[in-house]
C-alpha cells in the first residue's frame, strides 16, 4: 500500500477482513512516522519513505522481487501513471483512486489548461491506447471518481424499469451510450452533501474537512471542468474546449471551489454545490458519447456538486478569502463526529421523469458499526476500492481499465454491504425552481436543464 492518510488506514481493515494473503508481505510505503507503532502491531512492514521520480522504481522492485502482486495506491504526491505503468510492466496488480501527479504539479504549473484533469486523465488514456491489454491496472477507483460511474448505470436501469420500458442491461459502452440518449437524460450532477459535524466549533486559521485537506486543497484550485453535453447552447465566456483527445469535456479561467451550481440532494433538497473538478466528469461524459468525440451525435454533461461538510465550507471561504492555505489541518474524526452523514449519488436529469438522484446516504454512527477507522465519506471510498480490487483479481489481463470500463454489478455487489441505505428518488425541481426573484439572472428560460440556469452567478 502507498500512502496511509485517511484512506489507506480505512482500506486496511476491508483487506484484513476480504483476502487471505501473507502478512508478512504486505508493506506499507509512506514517509509520515505517525503510523508506524500502528503498523508494527498489526505485523505490517512500514518502509518511512516518500517515492519519488527518482526512487520509486527501486522502492517498487523492492516491494515485488517476484512480479507478483497487489499495489494499492492511496496517497498524495506521487504519479499515479508512473506507478501503473511500472507495476504493470513487473506484472503486479495495480489500483488508484485518483490520476495523481508527482509533488509540485497542482501549484507549480503555471498553464491551467496543463492543470486540468482532462489533462491527467488523457496521459492514462494516452498509455492504454499505446499499451491495450497485459497486467490489471484500475484507474480512479474510490468513491468519485469510481463507485459514481457504477450508480450511472444502476440509475439508468433503475429509469428503464420506472418508465415500464423493457431494454435489456447494455454489455458494452455503444449499448450505455445509446440507452442513455434513448431515455432522454441530458446530464449527470455528481450531487453530494456531507453532514458530518463535531460538536466543536471550527477554530479560525484550521481547514477541515472530512478526508484529505491536501487533496481537496489541490482539485478546488484546479480550474473548474466538466463534461460537456449536446443539449448544451451557451457556454461561459472563459470557457475553454478541446480538439484532441476525446473532447468531450471543457474548463473555464476559475477555481472550481469558489465556482457554485445549483443542484439538489435528497436531505436539502435544493442546494449550491461546487463545481470542483474530477476524473468522473470526463470519464463519464466520454464513455456515454455516442458519435464521433469531435462531433457527436449525443453526449451528456457531467460535472461534480459537491456540498462538503458545513466546516470545509468555512474553510474554503477563509482561504480563498485570505488568498492563503491555513497550515493547520484536521480531518473530522469518526468518534469526534456527532451528527451527520454524507449524501453521495448521481442526479440524472432532463428526461419523462424530470431528475433522478441515486446514491449512497451512509451515516457515520452506521459506519462505526461497518468497519473501522474512517468515517462515512472514509467508508464510501474505501469499499469502492476493496471492490476494485475483488474485480482486478477476477480480472488479472483486463489492462488499464476506468470504473466505467469494469462490471458495475459485480462490483457493486462487493461494495454494497458498506454504503449503508441505497436509494432512489425522483424530484420535480429543476435549476429554475427556488431562485431569488428580486435580482434578474442570465438565465435561458427554454430549456431548465441547460447550463446556464445550473451555474451559479
Ligand atoms: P491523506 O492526506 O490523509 O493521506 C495521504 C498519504 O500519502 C499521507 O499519509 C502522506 O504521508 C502520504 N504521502 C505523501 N507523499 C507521499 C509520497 N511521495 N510517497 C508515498 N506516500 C506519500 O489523504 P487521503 O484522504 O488518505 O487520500 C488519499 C488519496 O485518495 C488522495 O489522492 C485523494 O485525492 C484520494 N481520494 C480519492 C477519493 C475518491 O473518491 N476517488 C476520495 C478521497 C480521497
Amino acid at each position: 500500500m502507498i500512502g496511509f492518510g485517511s484512506i489507506g488506514k480505512g482500506t486496511l481493515p476491508l483487506i484484513q477482513r476480504h483476502f487471505e494473503y501473507d502478512t508478512d508481505k504486505f508493506s506499507v510505503v509512506d514517509p509520515n512516522p505517525d503510523s508506524a507503532a500502528f503498523l508494527a502491531a498489526q505485523g505490517i512492514t512500514h518502509h518511512q519513505v516518500a517515492l519519488t521520480p527518482e526512487n520509486y522504481r527501486d522502492v517498487l522492485k523492492g516491494l515485488f522481487p517476484e512480479g507478483k502482486g497487489f499495489c494499492v495506491n492511496l496517497s498524495v504526491d506521487t504519479s499515479s501513471l508512473d506507478l501503473m505503468k511500472y507495476c504493470r510492466e513487473m506484472g503486479v496488480l495495480y489500483i488508484d483512486t485518483v490520476v495523481e501527479p508527482w509533488a509540485g504539479f497542482y501549484f507549480d504549473t503555471t498553464d491551467n489548461a496543463e492543470r486540468t484533469n482532462y489533462a491527467l486523465r488523457q496521459t492514462v488514456r494516452d498509455e492504454k491506447a499505446a499499451n491495450p491489454g497485459g497486467t490489471t491496472a484500475v484507474s480512479c477507483c474510490g468513491a468519485n471518481p469510481g463507485m459514481v460511474s457504477w450508480f450511472v448505470k444502476e440509475g439508468l436501469m433503475t429509469l428503464v424499469r420506472d418508465l415500464g420500458r423493457d431494454d435489456p442491461m447494455p454489455t458494452d459502452r455503444a449499448g450505455w451510450g445509446k440507452l442513455m440518449q434513448s431515455l432522454g437524460v441530458k446530464g449527470v450532477h455528481i450531487a453530494e452533501r456531507d453532514t458530518q459535524a463535531r460538536a466543536k466549533p471550527r477554530p479560525r486559521d484550521v481547514f477541515v474537512n472530512t478526508w484529505s485537506v491536501e487533496g481537496f486543497i489541490a482539485e478546488g484550485f484546479q480550474p473548474a471542468e466538466l463534461g460537456w453535453g449536446t443539449h448544451e447552447t451557451w457556454m461561459p465566456e472563459t470557457a475553454h474546449s478541446y480538439d484532441t483527445g476525446c473532447q468531450a469535456a471543457i474548463w473555464f479561467e476559475r477555481p472550481g471551489a469558489i465556482t457554485r451550481v445549483h443542484t439538489w440532494c435528497p436531505t436539502p433538497g435544493p442546494q449550491f454545490g461546487y463545481l470542483v473538478t474530477h476524473n468522473e466528469s470526463v470519464s463519464i461524459a466520454d464513455y456515454f458519447t455516442v458519435g464521433d468525440a469531435g462531433n457527436p451525435e449525443f453526449r451528456p454533461t457531467c460535472h461534480y456538486a459537491y456540498h462538503p461538510c458545513d466546516d470545509a465550507v468555512l474553510s474554503l471561504h477563509e482561504m480563498f478569502g485570505a488568498g492563503r492555505q491555513q497550515q493547520v489541518h484536521e480531518i473530522l474524526d469518526v468518534d469526534e463526529i456527532v451528527t451527520g452523514i454524507d449524501e453521495l449519488g448521481v442526479l440524472l436529469y432532463g428526461h419523462e421523469k424530470n431528475a433522478l438522484w441515486f446514491g449512497s446516504r451512509l451515516s457515520n454512527e452506521e459506519t462505526k458499526a461497518l468497519a473501522p477507522y474512517q468515517n462515512a465519506t472514509g467508508l464510501q471510498v474505501t469499499s469502492a476500492v476493496l471492490a476494485g480490487m475483488v474485480w482486478a483479481l477476477e480480472n488479472p489481463e483486463a489492462g488499464i481499465v476506468e470504473t466505467d470500463e469494469m462490471d458495475h454489478v459485480r462490483c457493486l455487489e462487493v461494495q454494497r454491504p458498506y454504503l449503508g441505505p441505497v436509494e432512489a428518488h425522483y424530484t420535480d425541481w429543476t435549476p429554475l425552481q427556488d431562485r431569488w426573484e428580486h435580482f434578474a439572472e442570465d438565465i435561458d428560460e427554454s430549456d431548465p436543464w441547460q447550463f446556464r440556469n445550473v451555474l451559479a452567478t
